[in-house]
Formats: C-alpha cells, sequence, structure tokens
C-alpha cells in the first residue's frame, strides 16, 4: 500500500493538512528574531482559544508528556505529596511522574470505569500539594470529570493539574471555569500538527506555588514562562523551529474553521463511529456515568467476538486504513479510532467501510452498508 494511500484513523499522530506539511519547509529563521518572536506569539493567543483560558502559555520542544514531567517537576518536591487519579495508562503515568519528584497518592480505578469522586476527595481530605488527572483517557476512550475534580482542588487548596493531551481542541475544555492551574496537550493530536510540541498553561495560583527550584533543567516551567513574556517571545533554548511553523499555519486552519466548530464538528463525528458501531453490534468499551462521558477525540470499541486483534487491525491495515489497538492488559481486546483535527466525513466512511469488509470476511455479518448508513444518518443531520 502506497503512504500516500494510507489512511491514518489513530488517536495520534493524526493526519497532516497539505498546507501544514508545507509550511514546514520554510527555510529557516533565528529562534531569537521578532519573526520567531511573532509566531510564538501568535500561536500562543490562538492557542488560549484551543485552552479556553487568560493563562499564560508556554510552547516547548517534546512530546506531551514533557509537558507532564514538567507541570510536577515544578510543583512536587520530595517532601510534597500529589493525588494522581487512574483510569487508564496515562493517568497512571501520572503516578508514575509523581512518584519521580514527590510522594504520590495514587486513586486507581480499573481501566475505562469512572471516577468515583468520593475516593477522591477522602485522599484530597488527607492534605496534598496538587491533584493529577487525565480528561480524555485515551487509553479507554473516555473523558473523565474534570469540571468536578476542578472544584475539590478548589476546596483543599491542591494545585489542579490536567493532561489536556487528546482532549484540548476535541473536547470541550475549560481551563479557567474548571480550576485548572496547569493543563497540557501535544501537538499532534486535536491542533492536528506533527508530534513534537508540548504546550502548557499556567495560572498565576500554580506560579506562586512553584519551586524555588524545578526538579527539571530543561522542563524548567518558570524558565520557559520567563521567555514566553519576554520581547520578542523566545524559548530558553533552541525551538523545533519548523514545528513552529506548522503549529502556526494549523492554529490559522481551526481560526478560519472557528474553534467552536471544530469542536462540534469532533463531537459528531464521535457519534457517527459510536452509531456504525452500534448497527455492527460491536460494543463500546468504557463505562459511563453522568460525569463520565464517551470521547469525543477517540472511541474504544471491544474486538468483536472471535475476531483477532491481528485479523481486524492486520485486515484493515492491508486495505490502507490504520487503527489503534489496546494498549497493555487491553491489547487484542480493544480497538480504537480517533476522530481529531482534520479528520473528514471521507475518512470516516472510508474506516467504517473497510471495518465492514473484515466483518463481512470474518463472517460476523452477512452484508456490508449497515455500519456506512448509520454513520452518514449522524454526519448528514
Ligand atoms: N496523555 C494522553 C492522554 C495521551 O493520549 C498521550 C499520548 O497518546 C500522552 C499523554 C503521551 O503523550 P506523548 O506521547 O506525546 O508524550
Amino acid at each position: 500500500m502506497d503512504i500516500e494511500d494510507t489512511l491514518l484513523m489513530i488517536p495520534g499522530p493524526v493526519k497532516v493538512a497539505p498546507r501544514v506539511l508545507r509550511a514546514m519547509s520554510k527555510p529557516m529563521i533565528s529562534h531569537r528574531s521578532g519573526e520567531f518572536g511573532a509566531i510564538y506569539s501568535e500561536c500562543a493567543e490562538l492557542l488560549k482559544e484551543f485552552f479556553q483560558t487568560k493563562n499564560q502559555i508556554a510552547i516547548m520542544t517534546g512530546s506531551g508528556t514533557l509537558g507532564m514531567d514538567a507541570a510536577v517537576a515544578g510543583i512536587i518536591g520530595h517532601e510534597d505529596k500529589i493525588v494522581t487519579i487512574s483510569n487508564g495508562k496515562f493517568g497512571e503515568r501520572f503516578t508514575e511522574i509523581g512518584e519521580r519528584y514527590g510522594k504520590c497518592v495514587p486513586v486507581k480505578f480499573d481501566w475505562g470505569m469512572p471516577f468515583d469522586l468520593d475516593r477522591v476527595e477522602a485522599a484530597l481530605e488527607e492534605g496534598a500539594k496538587a491533584v493529577a488527572m487525565v480528561h480524555n483517557e485515551t487509553s479507554v476512550g473516555l473523558t473523565n470529570p474534570a469540571k468536578e475534580v476542578g472544584r475539590l482542588a478548589k476546596k483543599y487548596d491542591a494545585v489542579f493539574i490536567v493532561d489536556g493531551i487528546s482532549s484540548i481542541g476535541g473536547n470541550e475544555f475549560l481551563t479557567d471555569e474548571w480550576n485548572i492551574d496547569i493543563a497540557i496537550t501535544g501537538s499532534q493530536k486535536a491542533l492536528a500538527v506533527p508530534p513534537g510540541l508540548a504546550v502548557v498553561s499556567v495560572s498565576p495560583r500554580a506560579e506562586e506555588r512553584f519551586l524555588a527550584q524545578s526538579a527539571s533543567y530543561y522542563a524548567d516551567l518558570k524558565a520557559h514562562l520567563k521567555s514566553a513574556r519576554k520581547s520578542p517571545a523566545q524559548t530558553p533554548f533552541t525551538p523545533a523551529v519548523p514545528l513552529f511553523f506548522a503549529m502556526q499555519e494549523a492554529l490559522h486552519m481551526a481560526a478560519e474553521e472557528g474553534f467552536a466548530a471544530r469542536r462540534e464538528r469532533a463531537a459528531k463525528q464521535a457519534e457517527s463511529v459510536r452509531s456504525a458501531a452500534k448497527a455492527l453490534g460491536i460494543e463500546l468499551f468504557p463505562q459511563t456515568n453522568e460525569n463520565s462521558h464517551y470521547s469525543n477525540t477517540v472511541t474504544a470499541m471491544k474486538m468483536p467476538e472471535g475476531v483477532s486483534d491481528d485479523k481486524l487491525r492486520g485486515g484493515m491495515k492491508k486495505k490502507g486504513v490504520i487503527v489503534s489497538g489496546g494498549q497493555e492488559q487491553l491489547k487484542g481486546k480493544i480497538f480504537r479510532i480517533g476522530t481529531m483535527g482534520v479528520c473528514s466525513s471521507g475518512d470516516l466512511l472510508r474506516t467504517i467501510q473497510t471495518l465492514e469488509l473484515i466483518l463481512l470476511k470474518e463472517g460476523n455479518i452477512h452484508s456490508c452498508g449497515v455500519g456506512v448508513e448509520a454513520m452518514s444518518r449522524v454526519l448528514d443531520s
């Protein structure tokens, strides 16, 4: 299969628009120039629309995890407690990071299960400098209750750190309204930029509670914020300049579409995937409740009866459509389809059509079309 014909439907990295790819091939500029500073400042301003914040934004060269690492390293010292809530792979990553820098108090739920807020509150009652959670748990396709945890963080005066890596730009994400002190995203998700930039917003409250010295030299948020506030805006170290070109172009695209319109499109697209799954008799993986919802950016589905991961994802790959499998204990048990960034109706219809062809071959369905029809009904509504 020609790489040009391959359709990437994983929950990041996502498809990148040709005009964004072209922007990356511009001649190099000095990262200490006014030209670079203008790009940085414009990106930071536009990113505030995605983050729904007035807080200062720092753009760092590195993947999303760098943003998570920077947040915890800047706030948590050896003697400080951090409550880390998890119901999937990336929540558990916060626990691993917390254990590196301080005293971690994990509040752990089974993968794909909603948070029990009473357990979160009980952990916070014991006293903690910070609480960290993942808004959109990519590994299980569940959107967690950031607003409700934000309320608890405020009540117990803890710095609220939220991984919005697969959320910001796709799901509703209200940094300021939800009391989020440090919010993080990565360029390769809903921003539809190639991987390599981490974006972090930091509230004045979090800045007041920074450690005198971050445990990280490279990811020292104080240094990144200081450089971002310079005129022209800068980064402490040499950034991945072509990725800034790409980010600026991708944000122009988002502004042209409208930030709210983009979120609404993702919501409709995810609903269309869920509708196709239902029509094909495929069960969704996560459990939802009044505060925890199916994700708008990634749909996690159980592997259909009697079909192996190799047959399903391997078969789809041979037809040029790449979807994700399960991670760790969910390997072979689920598969996931991303609906982020510039994903189109055509991309989605091709994905479901390809899935149907595999299910037909495996004897799970007797004819093709019901999934595509169900999807199309939602997309056209
Ligand atoms: N957090 C979430 C919710 C993610 O989806 C991912 C990546 O898939 C990460 C963290 C890690 O991001 P990165 O691989 O960019 O470091």
